[in-house]
């Protein structure tokens, strides 16, 4: 009944007056009404509450009471007082009818309020159900239900593509099965743990695809045993085998070597210092080796960097292939390497080992079209008495390093307590040198060499001195071999060169014939590999204005031999533009005699050990004639050393010798004492 009220109203009061018009004549004209007479009553109590019903009623009495039959005694209506009763009457039952269906419909409503609001939660609930299964269905996460004892309950589609799995046939099946064996303990942790301490964890574990292959998944397992609708421990696992394989290639990157894909020096530290802490507990000793490789640099500046890295690669492969699995090799930087024994027999294993090593750069490196012969100096330190600190171990296994390098090249040193100080002294040397360079220390010394046929100087071979403040004259021997293997020996040998070359033009400018003579310099192993050295013998030359031909650099046989190419490279060079090579030192070195047929030289000097005892023994002399017949053979000049004694000097002299040069001529002496000298000498040949 939606009629608006005044609407209602005139409706209600229409049928209040028709029912007691028809129940007038209906009734006979009697108030007798039927009591279907009242329904208007109880329609107006229906619709608007017993006031409603009420005012229908005074209505209906007004509208129906001239029609009832007058009551003689009273002069009212008949029957008007039985009227008013059974009207309240009516109200009354109408009240109780209105409230009762009122009632029931409240209750109606209240009802169907409940069950719209079931429809829209069961609406809602089956939304979210679809919305949540679509969710897993497409999720690219893997979103797994197990048992406690990892029977796979539940998993999402995702699984065939993550996992290569088949939905259906994996369904039932034990997932511990597919763990990798490494990861399974961590299961087992984790159920544990969960199912004390409900809650979720966080996992990474590795489990096998279907190809046989490791993923990496990264899961977050929550135990929903309890909850009976799930009933189990839920996993929403990701794949981060990309982020895993990524994350690897980085920590790898980090720890080692791209070059030679060895450790690095950050996992090399880690590595001793893990091998430190263990020592004593697996027995046997901890052994440190530096390696670091003869004239790298030079093979760098000369073949280039190419070459210089893969002789790098090829030496991690000759370390790696002379050495157990168990060692540990690392790269620690330039050409420098480093390999750790642990749980090593000390007295045997370090030293076999450090001898394969050596013995493993005797072959040369084949690079390209070109053979690279290098050597590597080998340090060693040994924790002998099981106390030593890495720090310690370093240190020693670089002096012990150091000290292999200072000795010869390409071979090893085990550390000894000694060699500190002598290490100490050779750095303070070293150190001494560049000092004497800046400070202008050094002093040029020059001997005669004398002509046999003449019986004059013929020319004079400059030898380095060096005034020590404080340890006075230096001689050569006592630091040419520190010199060397720093490299400074290319600063002291430049700056000899230009002194000498300078010194000596102005000295001989000042005898007569002093034109005629020749100076000799010294070059040394390292100087002759120097990509600088041409330009530093022309413009040495040029600034003091000596004919290149009057220019002769001295050699040894073993310096040639450490690079033989190079050195015949730039011989050649210098000898192209006028200067005279010599070969020093000859006979006590390991030359093949075939290179005097690839090498530019002009002149051999027999070594002083042949010279010593010419006189007094048959052997010496009879190697300095075979060494004079090759010279004449190969049309070189000859110069003998060391001439102490006369009866040397005659000897020499009678088996063909050329020249001489020997305390018994003269000793290296200063430029000015030597001007001296010469000037006596020009006066005996020109007086
Ligand atoms: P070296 O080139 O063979 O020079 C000859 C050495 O023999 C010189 O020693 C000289 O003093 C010494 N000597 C000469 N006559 C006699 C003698 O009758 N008896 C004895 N016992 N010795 C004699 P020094 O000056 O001490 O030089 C030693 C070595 O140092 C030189 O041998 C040379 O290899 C090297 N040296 C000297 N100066 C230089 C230089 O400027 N550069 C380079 N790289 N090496 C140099
Ligand atoms: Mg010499
Ligand atoms: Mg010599």
């Amino acid at each position: 009944m939606n009629l608006p009220a005044p609407a209602a109203l005139a409706v209600i009061a229409a049928l209040t007056g028709l029912s007691w018009v028809a129940a007038y004549y209906l009734g006979g004209g009697t108030n007798a009404a039927p009591h279907w007479f009242y329904i208007p009553v109880f329609l107006a109590g229906l619709r608007f509450g017993p006031v409603g019903a009420l005012v229908t009623a005074v209505i209906s009495t007004f509208v129906a009471g001239p029609l009832l039959p007058a009551d003689v005694s009273t002069n009212t209506p008949q029957a008007l007082s039985d009227w008013v009763s059974r009207g309240i009457f009516f109200v009354v039952i109408g009240q109780f009818v209105t409230a009762l269906f009122g009632g029931v419909r409240r209750l109606s409503t209240r009802e169907a309020h409940l069950t719209t609001e079931v429809e829209l939660s069961t609406a809602e609930l089956q939304a979210r159900e679809a919305r949540f299964s679509a969710l897993v269905q497409n999720a690219s996460d893997l979103v797994a239900i197990v048992d406690a004892d990892a029977t796979i309950l539940f998993q999402s589609p995702s699984v065939e593509r993550i996992l290569g799995w088949d939905e259906e046939r994996t369904l039932g099946t034990n997932l511990v099965d597919a763990i990798h064996d490494s990861d399974r303990q961590r299961w087992h942790s984790i159920v544990d743990f969960l199912t004390e301490d409900s809650g979720e964890m966080v996992v990474d574990w590795r489990v096998r695809h279907a190809d046989g292959s490791w993923r990496h998944l990264q899961t977050v397992v929550t135990n929903l045993i309890h909850e009976p609708s799930v009933g189990g421990l839920v996993l929403n696992s990701r794949d981060v085998t990309d982020q895993k394989v990524l994350e690897d290639q980085l920590r790898h990157q980090a720890f080692h070597d791209t070059l030679t894909g060895l450790a690095n020096r950050a996992l090399f530290t880690e590595q001793l210092d893990q091998a430190m802490r263990r020592r004593g507990r697996i027995g046997g000793g901890v052994v440190l080796l530096f390696i670091d490789l003869d004239k790298f640099k030079t093979v760098n500046d000369l073949h280039g960097h190419a070459l210089g890295d893969e002789l790098l690669k090829q030496t991690a492969d000759r370390l790696r292939a002379a050495l157990r699995d168990a060692d540990a090799i690392a790269r620690l930087g330039g050409d420098e390497f480093g390999v750790l024994f642990e749980g090593v027999a000390l007295d045997s294993y370090p030293r076999s080992a450090a001898e394969r090593l050596v013995a493993s750069f005797a072959e040369p490196f084949r690079i390209d079209s070109s053979e690279v012969f290098v050597t590597a100096s080998i340090g060693m330190a040994l924790d002998e008495s099981g106390t030593e600190s890495a720090e310690d171990l370093l240190r020693n296994a670089d002096l012990a390093m150091y000290a292999a390098k200072a000795k010869n090249e390409g071979g090893y040193e085990v550390f000894a307590s000694g060699m500190h100080s002598r290490i100490l002294d050779r750095m303070q040397v070293e150190a001494d040198l560049r000092r004497a360079l800046t400070e202008d220390e050094f002093q040029v010394y020059y001997q005669p060499i004398v002509d046999h046929v003449s019986g004059t100087i013929g020319g004079v071979e400059a030898l380095i001195r060096w005034n020590h403040p404080e340890r006075g004259l230096v001689m050569p021997d006592q630091f040419i071999g520190i010199a060397e293997p720093s490299g400074i020996i290319v600063e002291i040998g430049d700056w000899m060169l230009r002194h000498a070359c300078q010194e000596f033009v102005a000295f001989t400018k000042e005898v007569v014939g002093g034109d005629g003579l020749g100076l000799s310099v010294n070059l040394s192993a390292r100087q002759l590999r120097d990509p600088t050295l041409f330009d530093t013998v022309c413009s040495a030359a040029a600034a003091a204005g000596l004919e290149l031909e009057r220019l002769t650099l001295e050699i040894t046989e073993s310096s040639i031999m450490e690079d033989t190419e190079s050195a015949v490279r730039v011989l050649t060079q210098l000898r192209g533009i006028g200067v005279r090579i010599a070969i020093d030192d000859f006979g006590t070195g390991y030359s093949s005699l075939s290179l005097l047929n690839e090498i530019p030289v002009d002149t051999l000097k027999i070594d002083r050990a042949f010279v010593i005892d010419v006189a007094t023994r048959p052997e010496p002399a009879r190697l300095i004639r075979a060494i004079l017949t090759l010279a004449s053979d190969f049309g070189l000049h000859t110069v003998a050393e060391g001439v102490e004694e006369l009866e040397q000097h005659l000897l020499l002299q009678a088996l063909g010798c050329e020249a001489s040069q020997g305390f018994y001529f003269a000793r290296p002496q200063p430029a000015a004492q030597l001007l001296d000298l010469l000037k006596r000498d020009a006066s005996i040949t020109t007086g």
